[in-house]
């Protein structure tokens, strides 16, 4: 798999799945991000709330059966309530696609928004407009 160096991803796709975490606080929101990949950089501009997810305290997973796996998939946003900006074991060994996406709590801005490639190394993120 190719390196991915940067990270972008649209103010609204930022503000929804800050939006949706802190509706969902304190239990775990999951989506996956869509978008593109070009030259090391994903830009991420849409995300898929999960119909089928289970929410819950430390938990939260999805069917990968209904997951609309396409060339725009770019990999899966989810929060960690405790606060926690980084990914668990668990978090590294379910990574799909390139990046994982980790909102933490309280959900405020791009301070909240970490993002880190298949093998849990942080990436810088840029909000485009
Ligand atoms: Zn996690």
């Amino acid at each position: 798999m190719l390196m991915v160096r940067r990270v972008r991803i649209s103010r609204e796709a930022a503000g929804l799945l800050l939006a949706v975490s802190r509706e969902l606080y304190p239990r775990e929101m999951i989506a996956t991000l869509h978008g593109s990949y070009r030259k090391g950089v994903v830009t991420i501009k849409e995300i898929y709330i999960i119909p089928d997810s289970v929410y819950g305290e430390g938990f939260a997973s999805f069917n990968p059966y209904t997951m609309p796996l396409d060339m725009s998939f770019m990999g899966v946003a989810h929060s960690h309530p405790s606060g926690v900006g980084l990914p668990s074991h668990e978090d590294l060994t379910h990574m799909m696609g390139r990046v994982m996406v980790i909102l933490t709590a309280p959900y405020r801005d791009e301070r909240d928004i970490h993002v880190f490639d298949a093998k849990g190394s942080r990436l810088e993120v840029e909000v485009i407009d």
